[in-house]
């Protein structure tokens, strides 16, 4: 079917919750992909830090062909092969003890809520369960984590909203030992903010957010739905902070582009669950789980891709601040760590990733006014050599 025929049923038959491009994309290979008319994409978005392998990588494939034919889905009800495997994987590389699945990043914060409200009140008391969580964060888009989600244009028109959650600013340290209260049993952070405009917290905020927890026995809930996976040039950002947390979530990387999420937690706060307590039909199931193993066991062979992150995020960074030499009046700042990594501009940004677009390059747009690239970790310097030349382009035929 031509494009345009299919732009028009879209529109039609799918409910308009997405300010979509007028573009079908058909087609992935590595970084790059194609539109159903044959135009050719080079992605610097990578599914919004999902595809970290790149597009169809031979290894995911594989691994999800061999599954589809072996075992699709049986249920929770069952022990399954890949679930195990995986569980394993995720905690013999991290802090976490126990695991649990689910389908996406929204899903596996809400079991993060629901463990920590279950745990606090069987180890503090019934009148602990308020979460403090950041503004300008995101959490996912289900009603409890809309409320985590401290922006309210992501939250208006849906109240009433969960009780429970209180918001401070991010990378501020007074401002949360201040919100702290008698309800309080929870911080909730994303290690860097990314869809809040991708923002770093300074070298020591989330050692003292840590501090903090220990010291008012409160759990840190770590959103990693977005900076895990080898996002950041470690297999997790808290890796970088010198800390670790009480839970941790996992979604977007994990599966290479399958819907799996989890939530990873220590055997302690684990053990708050019980038979009953929460559960998933498809999380977890044994195709996901597959496309998961191929995931990280690609991420985790001798270190390759974690080196190569580091190198290309450093390659991009210093290429980005090039370009904010050379249009020092529109960009404002550059940030961010491994190739989860921000372009902060004095105007909105849609315009210029339009133009992008017809000129071949896929980028996305964040908080309004600021780039975000979350290209997969197999980027190379070609790569982000031909991007900043459009991109640099773009910027001269705008400013
Ligand atoms: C994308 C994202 C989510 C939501 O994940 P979904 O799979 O869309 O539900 C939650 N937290 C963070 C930090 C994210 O980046």
């Amino acid at each position: 079917m031509e494009m345009k025929k299919l732009l028009e049923e879209s529109n039609h038959y799918i409910m308009n919750t997405y300010n979509r491009f007028p573009v079908v994309l058909r087609k992935g290979r590595g970084i790059k992909a194609w539109g159903a008319d044959g135009k050719e994409y080079l992605d610097f978005v990578g599914g919004i830090a999902v595809n970290i392998l790149g597009h169809c990588h031979p290894r995911v494939v594989v691994a999800i062909q061999k599954q589809a034919q072996r075992l699709l889905h049986v249920s929770n009800l069952y022990h399954i092969e890949p679930q195990i495997k995986l569980a394993k994987m995720l905690v013999e590389h991290s802090f976490a003890d126990k695991i649990f699945f689910c389908n996406s990043g929204a899903e596996a914060n809400e079991a993060a809520i629901k463990l920590t409200r279950r745990y606090a009140k069987e180890h503090s008391g019934k009148d602990r369960f308020e979460i403090i969580t950041a503004f300008n964060s995101f959490h996912g888009r289900t009603l409890a984590t809309i409320t985590a989600t401290g922006q309210e244009k992501i939250q208006k028109g849906f109240e009433p909203l969960v009780p429970g959650f209180k918001h401070v600013l991010f990378n501020d340290i007074h401002a949360l030992r201040s919100a702290l209260g008698k309800n309080t049993c929870a911080v909730m952070l994303e290690p860097i903010q990314g869809e809040g405009g991708v923002k770093m917290p300074s070298p020591d905020y989330l050692k003292e957010v840590r501090r903090l927890c220990d010291e008012h026995k409160l759990l840190l809930i770590l959103d990693e739905v977005q900076t895990g996976m080898g996002r950041t040039g470690r297999l997790f950002a808290y890796e970088h902070f010198d800390i670790v947390p009480d839970i941790m979530t996992l979604a977007k990387g994990l599966g290479s582009g399958v819907p799996v999420g989890a939530m990873l937690a220590s055997d302690k706060v684990a053990s708050a669950f019980a038979p009953g307590s929460h559960a998933s039909t498809f999380g977890g199931n044994p195709l996901v789980c597959a496309a998961a193993i191929a995931t990280l066991e690609t991420l985790l062979e001798d270190g390759f891709m974690f080196d190569q992150c580091k190198r290309m995020g450093e390659y991009l960074q210093k290429e980005l601040k090039n370009l904010q030499k050379e249009f020092s009046s529109v960009i404002i700042d550059v940030r961010g760590l491994g190739l989860l990594l921000g372009l902060e501009l004095t105007r909105d940004c849609s315009n210029l990733v339009k133009a992008c677009m017809e000129k071949g390059l896929l980028l996305n747009c964040t908080a309004g006014n600021v780039l975000r690239f979350t290209p997969p970790l197999i980027v190379q310097e070609k790569d982000i050599d031909h991007m900043i030349d459009i991109l640099g382009e773009v910027l001269s035929s705008l400013s």
